[in-house]
């Protein structure tokens, strides 16, 4: 097909999950013409743990759907982890001593299916005055003033359509074919594959999260409403293999490998599908370029272990909004040097939290070490700390000190 421009916009974003949605909200409330496509048509299962931190909370308020997301939600006191070797650490969000740090107490976070979080927010965006095509796929991004200026559009019909933007965001998730257009994907260690399912007949505490470590990868158990579990477990991709055409046989065979789940599994029921998804982790090179910038996992995502990724896409629509506001002040295609206070924002942001990601995952790949260190965090009373600065209501400062780290390890 030729690139004659059917329609033009402000801002159009490709994928209207969590990133884009809240993206598209903010760029129309700030009065831009905004259209975000997905493929997907609304609601629509993710294969996510279902986790909302308490910092993810803070962002949906300032969305206004925080309200809407609690009356639907389950509510989360705090996390507990059980290590390989059996250590265990319980932290609760009200216990953090968040004024120690300078920073707001939050008593809790939210488990609430995917399906549910991303139609409110949908629904959300749409009230702000954004269009939300679904069922539209962004096949590829076309050019325009030595930049990007808008993307090929397909429909459920199959028929295409060129739509021109002065600003083009990927928000099209782990596999972006946005990032993929304008710079790098660099997929790095470690490289894993999550299987989720929710299920029902598996006892757990209300109000608790649980992470468990196992011989194979680890597992991610958060109660959603009516004793249902959404239940996760992530392995190595190179294990992943030997699920192939099977995949509710090789999550429950992998649950049960974990001498900490094996009983809690029997009389377990897949009531919603096995979704998997990876690998991961993943990084984009560009970010920001003329004409475009990346959002949510489309500019990166690490691992699940910590829940912090709707958090970070959230965040992440806050910061991009807030420069593509003041960068489309002025006409024509958005310049890469105006979008640039996005990435020094993005730094100041997530940099501490990127270092604890790293920091925990580094532990984890040494079962002997990150076992002793659960153990030491519980009995040092460091435990509500730590879930606190994963929870994103405490500054990551609270961890990468050199009192915690030495009383967590030594
Ligand atoms: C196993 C697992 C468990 C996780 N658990 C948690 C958790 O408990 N808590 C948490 O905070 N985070 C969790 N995460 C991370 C979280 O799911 C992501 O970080 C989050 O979904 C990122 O939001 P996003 O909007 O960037 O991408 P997505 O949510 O992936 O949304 C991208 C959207 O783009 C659409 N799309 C893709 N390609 C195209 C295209 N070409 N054209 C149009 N549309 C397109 C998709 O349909 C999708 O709707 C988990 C991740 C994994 C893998």
């Amino acid at each position: 097909m030729g690139s004659s421009i059917s329609e033009s916009v402000d801002v159009l974003i490709a994928g209207a999950g969590p990133a884009g949605s809240a993206t598209a909200l903010l760029l129309a409330r700030a009065g831009y013409r905004v259209l975000a496509v997905d493929r997907a048509a609304f609601p629509r299962d993710k294969p996510c743990a279902d986790y909302l931190s308490p910092g993810a909370l803070r962002v949906l308020a300032r969305l206004g759907v925080r309200p809407a997301a609690e009356s639907v939600g389950a509510p989360l006191r705090g996390i507990r982890v059980t290590a390989g070797g059996g250590n265990r650490l319980e932290g609760m969000f009200a216990e953090a001593h968040a004024s120690r740090f300078g920073a707001t107490a939050e008593s809790h976070g939210l488990c609430l299916p995917r399906r549910d979080l991303d139609q409110l927010l949908v629904d959300a965006a749409r009230r702000s005055g954004a269009t939300i095509a679904e069922r539209t796929t962004v096949e590829a991004l076309v050019h325009a003033e030595g930049g990007v200026g808008g993307a090929v559009l397909r429909s459920a019909d199959g028929s295409r359509r060129v739509v021109g933007a002065r600003l083009t965001v990927g928000a099209d998730g782990l596999r972006s074919v946005t990032a993929r257009a304008i710079g790098r994907r660099k997929h790095r260690s470690p490289r894993r594959v999550a299987f989720v399912a929710h299920l029902d007949g598996i006892a757990g505490e209300a109000g608790l999260a649980e992470m468990v470590v196992g011989p194979t990868g680890y597992a991610g158990l958060n109660p959603l409403t009516d004793g249902r579990m959404n239940v996760a477990l992530v392995v190595p991709a190179a294990a992943a293999a030997d699920a192939r055409g099977n995949p509710e046989h090789f999550f429950l065979a992998g649950l049960a490998t974990f001498p900490a789940l094996r009983q809690r599994l029997e009389g377990a029921r897949v009531v919603r599908r096995v979704l998997v998804t990876g690998p991961f982790a993943a990084r984009s090179g560009t970010i920001v370029t003329r004409g475009a910038a990346l959002v949510g996992d489309a500019a990166e995502f690490f691992d699940p272990f910590t829940g912090e990724g709707v958090c970070s896409a959230l965040r992440g629509a806050e910061l991009l909004a807030g420069a593509a506001a003041e960068a489309l002040t002025a006409p024509g295609i958005a310049h890469a040097r105006r979008l640039a206070p996005y990435l020094a924002a993005r730094r100041r942001a997530f940099a501490g939290k990127w270092a604890v990601e790293r920091l925990i995952s580094a532990a984890m790949a040494f079962p002997a070490i990150f076992d002793r260190a659960v153990g030491r965090i519980e009995r040092r009373g460091l435990a509500h700390t730590l879930i606190g600065v994963t929870g994103e209501f405490l500054p990551a400062r609270a961890v990468l000190n050199p009192s915690f780290l030495a009383r967590a390890v030594i």
